[in-house]
Parts: C-alpha cells; sequence; structure tokens
C-alpha cells in the first residue's frame, strides 16, 4: 500500500471558509501534522493521530510528514489560510527534494485554502483589484536588508502590499521600520489597514493612512494592507468605509 500526503489550508480561522476538499481530507487522515494552534482548530476523531509541533520546526514536520507517508499512512500536514503562502508547503518540497528518492513515488497532493490576503479583502471591498503583492516581513529566513528593498521596489513599481508577519513578540520593531522606507515613496494619505484574526470572533479592522498610523497596533494575527496611490476609500454613514483599488492603472481622461 503506498500512503498519501495532502498538504492543505485550513483558510483565516472561520469553518465557513475552509474548502469541502480540504474537510473531507482532515476526514479520512490517519495523521495530522502540522502546528499546534492550528491542530486545535481541527475537531478530534477517533484513531487519528495528531503530531504537533511548535512553529519553528517547519523542515522537521515536513519530513515527519513524508516518513508517516512512506510507511503508507494517510497523512494531512495542515496550514492557516493557503499552503502555498508562507506555510508548509515549500518546506514539504523543500524535504522532497533532498529526501530518499524512494518519497518522489508518494501521492502527493497540495490542496488550497483562503489565504489571510483575501479574507481581508473581502472584508474590506476590493482593495486587491489591481496589481499587488505578497511580502512577509519575517527576517527569520531572509536577511532585513531583502524585505527592505522588496517593500521599495513594490511601492515604487504602484503595487498594493499585503504584509505577512508584520508584527510579533520576537519581532516587535520591523512594521515600524518597513513603513518609515515607504513614507518617501507613497503620498501621505495612502490607506494603511490592519485586519487581524479575520473570520474568527476577536476579529477587527483598524483605518489610518501612512502619515499617521501606529504600528503598535498590529500582532502576529495582523495582516496589514498597505494601499498604492490609486486606492480609495468610499466612506458610509455608521459603517466601516470600503476600500478599493480600480480596475485601471490608466489615467482618468
Ligand atoms: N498560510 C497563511 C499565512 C501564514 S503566515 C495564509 O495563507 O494566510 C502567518 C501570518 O498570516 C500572520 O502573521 C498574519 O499576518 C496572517 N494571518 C493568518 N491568519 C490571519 C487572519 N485570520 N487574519 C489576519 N491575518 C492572518
Amino acid at each position: 500500500m503506498t500512503g498519501q500526503l495532502a498538504i492543505l489550508g485550513l483558510g483565516p480561522g472561520s469553518p465557513d471558509l475552509q474548502t469541502p476538499q480540504v474537510s473531507r481530507a482532515l476526514e479520512e487522515a490517519t495523521d495530522l501534522v502540522g502546528y499546534e494552534t492550528y491542530l486545535a482548530r481541527i475537531a478530534e476523531r477517533p484513531g487519528q493521530r495528531r503530531h504537533a509541533s511548535d512553529n519553528r520546526n517547519e523542515l522537521l514536520r515536513a519530513r515527519l510528514a513524508l516518513e508517516l507517508a512512506a510507511e503508507g499512512c494517510r497523512v494531512a500536514v495542515v496550514s492557516s489560510g493557503d499552503p502555498g503562502v508562507f506555510a508548509m508547503a515549500s518546506a514539504v518540497f523543500e524535504a522532497l527534494e533532498y529526501g530518499p528518492s524512494s518519497w518522489r513515488t508518494l501521492q502527493i497532493e497540495v490542496m488550497p485554502g483562503v489565504s489571510a490576503m483575501f479574507a481581508a479583502a473581502a472584508r474590506l471591498g476590493a482593495p486587491l483589484g489591481h496589481d499587488f503583492c505578497a511580502i512577509s516581513l519575517s527576517d527569520n529566513l531572509k536577511p532585513w536588508a531583502v524585505v527592505l528593498a522588496r517593500l521599495v521596489a513594490a511601492a515604487s513599481a504602484g503595487f498594493v502590499i499585503a504584509l505577512y508577519n508584520a508584527a510579533s513578540r520576537a519581532r516587535p520593531w520591523q512594521l515600524a521600520a518597513a513603513l518609515d522606507v515607504l513614507r518617501p515613496i507613497l503620498p501621505a494619505q495612502t490607506p494603511v489597514i490592519f485586519a487581524t484574526a479575520i473570520s474568527r470572533p476577536e476579529e477587527s479592522v483598524t483605518f489610518a493612512t501612512l502619515a499617521d498610523v501606529d504600528p503598535i497596533q498590529a500582532d502576529m494575527r495582523t495582516l496589514v494592507l498597505i494601499g498604492s496611490a490609486a486606492t480609495r476609500l468610499i466612506e458610509r454613514p455608521h459603517a466601516a468605509p470600503f476600500v478599493y483599488t480600480p480596475r485601471s492603472a490608466l489615467e482618468p481622461s
């Protein structure tokens, strides 16, 4: 019997935003592998084994998943959001590339999920309606100078920027430094939106501009959206504004 490995995304939090394909794979798995916080979101099933780990050992977790699949287990590796966006899918393929060649015969499937930037964008309106990019502010796996260079390039080129991993207790200063490099490039009124714990009970959204944003409001559950010069707000009475980026980058006539 050959083992199977599903690399899947749970979405941003709400069960409504988990795909039926992912729900099925979670039901059928003999073994779940993932960060303990994400495993805690999944209902316990009798007989199903859980291999919880802390957030750092991505490569070890990926190898464990491949080893279990090679033993014939049906393994689900879980990430939040989408597994391909700053998550486990790359770690599994890295382990596969450098691991025993027998692993390459395993049945491996990546199952997409709703990434935080899409859940946050949907809450706000259509901020990602034209060209955009996603940047992780974590400098655990890339030099900080590279992060800054990418921010400058993205803002200079007119991309809306979705910032993942904007802040955590271990990385408290990076977001303020990132906003500082953007200020000379983007208009002072550029919208900066903090979308925290989207689709979970503790969800919150705060609006600011590049001129008045307070980075202290971000934590490890926050997706920070930084508009382009074209991004606009539609104010509404007694309701949060809609945010959108027009489809066209042509100058209005
Ligand atoms: N694979 C995930 C991202 C993992 S990186 C995805 O596709 O969404 C972890 C970062 O994702 C967090 O620091 C935060 O920036 C963002 N994030 C994850 N869930 C979120 C949520 N419900 N609301 C807002 N941001 C979220």
